[in-house]
């Protein structure tokens, strides 16, 4: 623990709680899987003790070292690559099975993988995402509670406050992140409950409205439309597991978010704040669609990693999900650049290209691949958010009937 942290200990001590109680919401007799990367020990620790004070039954801890990966990733053999153990699989489906709850840590160097062929990584990816069926479905469905977390790093707040001493940047880093959670002095159980409402009754009143469509238009040359699937459910804060239980997926989180019909999206999306993919910055950058795929693309830096994205798999060429942020959202408010997307993606209004959730349809989750995909809803194995909420960005959404409704007006929720 560095003096920072020593100075903030009761805060994060109180942050590990919220994560525990209120990101997975841990109950008496469950088992609970944590994923941490081993630079954040003492964070890891943290969860791991208050996880049993909330009477987990076991908890699992999978320390992960993002350089050892990295040297995976460029060294590793072909078939090691793309064939996953059965028991790494089984380490994940097993907890999913028995119904464990899954806290990820993250926060690392936005530049770990900087230089790994971004097709061995995909490879990677693609034979864990078939190995690790049985979790990702009961994940992407929320049957099990999950959660994504952040903790400052070294590189990281060095990313974030370039030029910045280096316990400076971690302790501004740490004050935002606590801001963004909102462990800010006062109870921070109840400032989740207050900021829960606000979000469901955002979402209820669009819910009400069922829009077709999407309209979006703004100065920096955004005016695209996008469609969303029938029985398609915002959603935003808390949700509910298959077992009943209420737990937040990502700390922080600002957005309400749905399903959008990857058949349907016409004309150009404009980035608002730049991407950091796997450590490699796209800039400046647009999407043209044309009947729910990119048909044109361009980015004044990072277009080969733009490619790589869009290149993927069939999907990755197409949205699949739609989020809403003000402009006014207190980590918009913050004005930084965090190269992290659960921060980045909470300061705008954003979509992703690839995989949908299946929870933001009407009975989505119960439906197979196919199923899901002949209603619009995108089966990418990717999903990758990328922001567009602007000042002056206008959001109308338009009824079956035709009719239109302004929902954003100055980047702010009009209604
Ligand atoms: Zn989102
Ligand atoms: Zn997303």
């Amino acid at each position: 623990m560095n003096v920072l942290e020593r100075v903030n200990e009761k805060r994060i001590e109180e942050y590990a709680r919220l994560v525990v109680r209120v990101g997975v919401n841990v109950q008496p007799g469950q088992e609970v899987v944590i994923r941490c990367p081993a630079e954040h020990y003492v964070f890891g620790r943290l969860l791991c003790r208050e996880a049993y004070a909330a009477g987990a039954a076991e908890v699992v801890m999978r320390w992960e070292d993002a350089p050892c990966s990295r040297e995976f990733y460029l060294h590793a053999a072909e078939e090691n690559l793309t064939q996953v153990p059965d028991w790494t699989a089984e380490s994940y489906n097993y907890y999913a099975r028995r119904g464990a709850c899954y806290i990820s840590v993250g926060g690392g160097d936005p530049e770990a993988y900087k230089g790994v062929d971004p097709g061995r990584m995909h490879r990677r990816e693609a034979a864990m995402d078939q190995a690790l069926k049985t979790f990702n479905a009961k994940m992407m469905a929320s049957e099990i509670p999950w959660t994504v977390v952040a903790v400052p790093q070294r590189q990281w707040a060095a990313k974030v406050f370039p030029g910045m001493e280096a316990d400076e940047a971690m302790g501004r880093l740490w004050e935002m992140i606590l801001k963004a959670v909102r462990v800010d002095g006062g109870d921070a159980v109840k400032a989740w409950e207050e900021h829960d409402r606000f979000l469901k009754d955002k979402c209820r009143m669009l819910n009400d409205y069922g829009f077709e469509k999407l309209h979006y238009q703004n100065s920096i040359g955004t005016d695209f439309t996008v469609g969303l699937v029938k029985n398609h459910i915002w959603e935003g804060g808390s949700e509910v597991a298959g077992t009943g239980v209420v737990f937040e997926a990502n700390m922080p989180t600002e957005e309400i978010f749905t399903m959008p019909d990857c058949r349907v999206a016409e004309g150009r999306l404009c980035s608002a704040l730049p991407l950091s993919y796997r450590g490699n910055l796209i800039q400046d950058f647009s999407l043209t669609f044309h009947e729910g795929q990119v048909v044109e693309y361009q980015a004044k830096e990072g277009e080969e990693t733009l490619r790589s994205i869009l290149e993927a798999d069939e999907g990755s060429r197409r949205l699949g999900e739609v989020a809403l942020v003000p402009y006014g959202s207190p980590i918009s408010q913050m004005k930084t650049l965090f190269y992290n997307t659960l921060f980045d993606e909470n300061a705008s209004c954003h979509f992703a290209l690839g995989r949908c959730y299946p929870t933001t349809m009407k009975g989505g989750e119960k439906l197979s691949a196919e199923e899901l995909l002949a209603v619009g809803g995108n089966q990418s194995m990717n999903h990758v958010d990328f922001m567009v909420g602007t000042a002056d960005l206008m959001i109308t959404g338009i009824l079956p009937g035709g009719e239109e409704i302004v929902l954003f007006e100055n980047g702010n929720w009009a209604r």
